[in-house]
């Protein structure tokens, strides 16, 4: 009666292994809905995995991970002077390392560092072509004057940000990250992180290819490269997970029959289906099928094609074919329809959903 993520457990442990193995300094991410299995989970894998440092979200996702996690706990989100400390959510500062986007928030932390005798680790992260968060070019070499001789911040390094891999580059898109990377880190401001100390020469970055990784540390050999990956290495091997929900009711019905809570009529002869997984597992609509042109949807009317009927896609498979939903999804169950001639599964059994991992509150997560 649930929606259920389940994973190969050999499969998934062995591609997080082999990740984790070709690249050398990676950062698992552990942010959000852990990626769907949850962020405890992730944390306690991130352990096995034996890495020195995870990197959260926001600092709010902290006190889920720091006791299942040993290491240090970079937080991606730039620190605000609004935020609650380390010691207001009962974690050792000395394992949070926090990004700092704005020299007003660096000075900030320096004070406190300095007030407290005890420096603040902190992550410089540079303004990339995501214009998300991050110092302007402008402002490095105040930033680096303050955080000067280490006792109010400490340096952890630079941190940047990059829109996702270019799968299918385009006039207006750049084929590859590298030269945005070379042109940041090729600052004279940035050419001698050393002098902060051998922590300072790491590089966090996100979003770089396999490849792109290779070609920046022949070019930048006194870097320390550290990617950040979330979905590449949770998600990486779709074939080890699969989502299941489970059939709960069937009922036949004729053309016209009413149904459902808008009181619609189907369209024509079929079952209807009401299977687990709602809106609150983030279940939602799809994008609608069938062709938009007033003629297509004429014949398809003359076809008494469902789509003209106003249904729309659901995640759903019954058959190795994605069924439609005969209204929008409930709370918790959703309602499909099976045209008349295709074959009605039974109840209790499962069915293949199609959903957004990041997305998707599952009921279970089972590993084998
Ligand atoms: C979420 C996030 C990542 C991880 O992204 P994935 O696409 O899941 O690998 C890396 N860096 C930053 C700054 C992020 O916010």
């Amino acid at each position: 009666m649930a929606l259920v993520l389940h994973v190969d457990g050999d499969r998934w442990r062995a591609h997080l292994r082999g990740t984790v193995e070709r690249q050398p300094g990676l950062v698992p991410v552990i942010k959000g809905n852990g990626y769907g299995l949850g962020l405890h989970r992730l944390a306690r894998r991130a352990q096995w995995l034996g890495v020195d440092t995870v990197a959260v979200g926001t600092h709010h996702e902290l006190p889920e991970l720091h006791q299942r996690f040993d290491g240090d706990l970079l937080v991606l989100s730039p620190w605000r002077p609004f935020q609650p400390t380390p010691e207001e959510l009962e974690i050792d500062p000395a394992r949070v390392v926090h990004t700092v986007g704005r020299l007003q928030d660096l000075e900030a932390l320096d004070e406190q560092g300095r007030t407290a005798g005890r420096p603040v680790r902190v992550v410089l992260e540079r303004l990339t072509s995501m214009l998300r968060h991050g110092l302007p070019a402008v402002d490095v070499r105040d930033a680096l004057r303050v955080v000067g001789d280490g006792r109010g911040v400490r340096l952890e390094g630079v941190a940047l940000h990059l829109p996702l891999p270019v799968t299918r580059p385009t006039l207006l898109t750049k084929p590859s990250h590298v030269p945005e990377v070379e042109r940041i880190l090729s600052d004279p401001q940035l050419a001698d992180l050393a002098r902060f100390g051998e922590r300072a020469t790491q590089v966090w970055v996100s979003h770089l290819t396999e490849s792109e990784l290779e070609i920046l540390a022949l070019k930048f050999p006194g870097a320390r490269f550290r990617p950040r990956v979330g979905t590449g290495l949770w998600l990486g091997d779709r074939g080890a997970l699969r989502v299941t929900g489970t059939v709960l009711d069937a009922h036949p019905v004729e053309r016209g029959d009413t149904y459902g809570y808008r009181g619609r009529s189907a369209p024509r002869r079929g079952t209807l289906l009401v299977v687990s997984g709602g809106t609150s597992h983030g279940i939602g609509l799809e994008a609608p099928t069938g062709e938009a042109t007033l003629k297509a949807r004429a014949a398809s009317i003359a076809r008494g094609g469902l789509d003209a009927a106003g249904f729309v896609r659901s995640p759903y498979s019954v058959g190795g074919k994605q069924r439609l939903f005969a209204e929008p999804p409930h709370m918790q169950v959703s309602m499909l329809f099976i045209p008349h001639g295709a074959p009605v599964p039974v109840v209790g059994q499962e069915l293949d959903v199609r959903v957004r991992y990041t997305a998707t509150a599952f009921d279970r997560v089972e590993i084998s």
